[in-house]
């Protein structure tokens, strides 16, 4: 099995304003000096936290990614940020087809365009999928996020592996309290991991479980062989609940 180094990556979703964001920032890193040996930690705020952030971790390794990117560089693109306005922020990655903007109309195509523009731009992608409830119910969750990340990793090419992870998340679990079992949570990461065999290099790519991580469910669904990380929302709010999963994933 190749050597996946665990992510954890804190979406902060439309939560704080700029200088909560900075404190936030200085928190976590009060709770982490010098990170945590062996994980890489990620935060995830608003595109206006972004560069008082990045500037609030300088030196510290924890590194700061926007929830989406635009598809194109610049234009008539009204509210929209590009790729490579964010990488100027000090930014150094992306979220990608998060169920809530999924739900918000963001389409495959436009999930694989945004992909592209990301790593073009040397960002970063941490790509999401995953299914309703009712698909769950019916059966459908394994063709529903295969088909997801097959959309979206068709623009990927073998070498660009390392330069991406995937989020397994439950769209029942977002939000709501309630998490996937870890044997759920690890049935479909690994079908998600075998999806992404026709495009990248699976056994090297991290994914990540999100939907209610907190810090007494980490440690167990991260310790499934299939899931290399978490994606935390609101969770990662907290800066001393956020070094704890970050721990857990050691
Ligand atoms: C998310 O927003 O990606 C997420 C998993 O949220 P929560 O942890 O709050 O369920």
């Amino acid at each position: 099995m190749a050597d996946r180094t665990p992510l954890v990556a804190g979406n902060w979703k439309m939560n704080t304003t700029p200088a909560e964001g900075v404190a936030l920032a200085t928190a976590l890193a009060a709770e982490l000096p010098g990170g945590q040996d062996g994980v890489e930690i990620v935060v995830c705020p608003p595109f206006t936290h972004l560069e008082g952030v990045a500037a609030a971790l300088e030196g510290h390794p924890v590194a700061v990614m926007a929830q989406t990117i635009h598809d194109q560089a610049k234009g008539a693109h009204t509210g929209e940020v590009s790729a490579a306005m964010v990488l100027g922020t000090g930014a150094t990655g992306t979220i990608i087809g998060h169920s809530e903007r999924r739900a918000a109309g963001e389409t495959d195509e436009m999930v694989a365009a945004r992909v592209r523009a990301a790593l073009d731009a040397g960002l970063f992608v941490i790509l999401c999928c995953g299914e309703s409830l009712e698909q769950r119910e019916a059966g459908e969750t394994e063709a529903w996020v295969k088909g997801q990340v097959a959309a979206a990793l068709g623009v990927v090419t073998r070498d660009e592996t390392d330069r991406l992870a995937i989020a397994y998340e439950p769209i029942w679990a977002i939000g709501t309290g309630k998490t996937a079992t870890p044997e759920m949570a690890q049935e479909t990461c690994a079908q998600v991991r075998a999806a992404a065999a026709g495009f990248i290099d699976a056994d090297a790519v991290r994914v990540l479980y999100g939907g209610s991580v907190n810090a007494d469910n980490a440690a167990q669904l991260m310790g499934q062989p299939d899931i290399d990380g978490a994606l935390v929302g609101g969770a990662s709010l907290d800066a001393a609940g956020f070094a704890t999963i970050v721990r857990a994933a050691a």
